[in-house]
């Protein structure tokens, strides 16, 4: 059966590239990367020395492996990098559970010591500085691969755009729009997930309309092809025309259980006269039957948006639709821009053009307005358990600070709809949770703030 290994790499740049070697030459032995420790048959953990608090995270997740290989013998645990150079004899002594410690300069010598430590099943230290020119060729002239390409990646599924929005470059400068093709892009997505990603986020300037030109496939169908990539957990896309939104796209959301129930549709303005003068090519009413079409096939569905303040032309009873607009749709929250002439565009030769004071205004009070609606919409979820996608541990962990009681960590994710969840789990309950970036957990919300949630994984 095929063998999988699972690095863990702690510290400075140089440790990661080190560790995206060393992933290439695992790769040369025969082990496939997982990015489940638990799923692995090798642990490879490289070790930084340069903090305290970097060595300590070592011994700890070393000490956690403990309990994996009571349940597994057969894995091997191999330490790495700094630590395991300066501290080697230290840590057979402390961990008896560890197989391997190589020091910095033995890379090049990893494949044979696997097949060594595999074969005689005896621990083995290896810190010896001395290499030959053979094995230091060994360990550099591997390709690194990255080995944590994160969660989440974006994949362009279209470029170009065709609909020559008044105030936009982006027919000029990236030309006409072109999809993709379907096989194409269902491969790449299927390498991704291979390699760990677990959500993906389709790319376009208006993806509703992917495929049309072409004739190849409509985007529901697209999404429906996607949906059923076994270990993808999420698709994700942006961004969407209103004009092209069809009754179909909109059912998708009910229909395909991957699709994170979370739209980006821009209005940018909510005044008629303005989107024409915009060259949107659909009205305020067009724009509220797609959200009603969306919340039909999906009452849970989170709405984000654009706007821009101050579009030329743009009177004080204009911009109190605008307002008015987002009062009635109750956006989950918004982008919203003040605008400037972009050189070649439409809108840069228009007359009417708003003052900056004018605009800085609107701007505030947009914001004023959009930041109540947000935080309503959030706190409407305490008290819920969400789905979260692990993103990993939150940025508080990740600067050592920690929660205020050591006994918890505190990591962070996002909601199918989108809404960034800082979540408590007690530490002896990680591996217990299966937390690790990638995984999904049900979190219960407790607090709600203007840009998050928090809660925690009750033990
Ligand atoms: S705003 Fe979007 S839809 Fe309009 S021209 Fe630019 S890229 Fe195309």
């Amino acid at each position: 059966m095929e063998k999988r290994f699972y690095i863990n790499t702690i510290g400075c740049q140089m440790n990661v590239h080190d560790s995206e070697r060393i992933h290439a030459l695992m790769q040369g032995c025969g082990y496939r990367p997982t990015p489940f420790p638990e799923d692995a048959d090798l642990i490879f953990l490289n070790t930084c020395a340069i903090r305290e608090k970097a060595e300590q995270k070592a011994y700890s997740f070393l000490g956690r492996l403990a309990a994996m290989k009571d349940q597994n013998p057969n894995l091997i645990i191999a330490v790495g990098g700094c630590v395991a150079q300066q501290d080697a004899d230290r840590i057979l002594e402390r961990m008896a559970h560890v197989d391997l410690v190589l020091g910095t300069r033995a890379y090049g010598r990893l494949p044979g010591i696997i097949e060594k430590v595999s074969r005689e099943k005896r621990r083995i230290v290896d810190v010896d500085a001395g290499e030959t020119p053979e094995e230091k060729e060994t360990f550099f002239s591997q390709e690194p691969v990255k080995a944590d390409l994160g969660v989440s990646r974006f994949v362009t599924i279209m470029q170009g755009c065709d609909n020559f929005c008044a105030y936009c470059v982006v027919p000029f400068v990236r030309g006409r729009e072109r999809s993709r093709n379907p096989e194409e892009i269902l491969s790449e997505i299927r390498d991704l997930v291979e390699k760990g990603v677990r959500e993906v986020t389709l790319l376009g300037q208006n993806v509703n309309s992917y495929g049309k030109k072409e004739g190849i496939c409509s985007f529901s169908e697209l999404l429906a092809r996607i949906n059923s990539i076994d270990n993808l957990y999420r698709i994700r896309f942006t961004t969407s025309h209103p004009k092209d939104l069809s009754d179909d796209l909109a059912e998708t959301f009910g229909r395909l259980d991957k699709l994170c129930r979370h739209i980006h549709l821009p209005v940018q303005s909510g005044s008629d006269r303005i989107l024409k003068r915009m060259n949107r090519r659909y009205t305020r009413v067009h724009y509220m039957d797609r959200i009603q079409a969306l919340r039909s096939a999906c009452p849970e569905i989170a709405v984000t948006t654009d706007i821009i303040v101050g579009f030329p032309g743009e009177t004080e009873g204009d911009f109190q639709e605008t307002l008015d607009l987002i009062e009635t749709v109750q956006f989950d929250s918004l982008f919203a821009f003040k605008y400037s002439d972009r050189k070649g565009t439409r809108a840069a030769e228009l007359t009417g053009k708003v003052p900056e004071k004018i605009k800085a205004q609107r701007l505030k009070t947009l914001f004023g307005l959009q930041r109540v609606l947000t935080l309503e919409k959030n706190r409407a979820l305490v008290g819920t358990f969400q789905e979260i996608l692990v993103d990993g541990p939150s940025k508080k962990e990740k600067k050592q600070s920690g929660t205020t009681d050591p006994g918890f960590a505190q990591w962070t994710g996002r909601t199918s709809g989108n809404k960034i969840v800082n979540f408590n789990v007690k530490k002896d309950a990680l591996f217990n949770h299966r937390i690790h970036s990638g995984a999904q957990v049900r979190v219960y919300v407790q607090q709600a703030f203007a840009n998050s949630l928090s809660g925690e994984i009750p033990a």
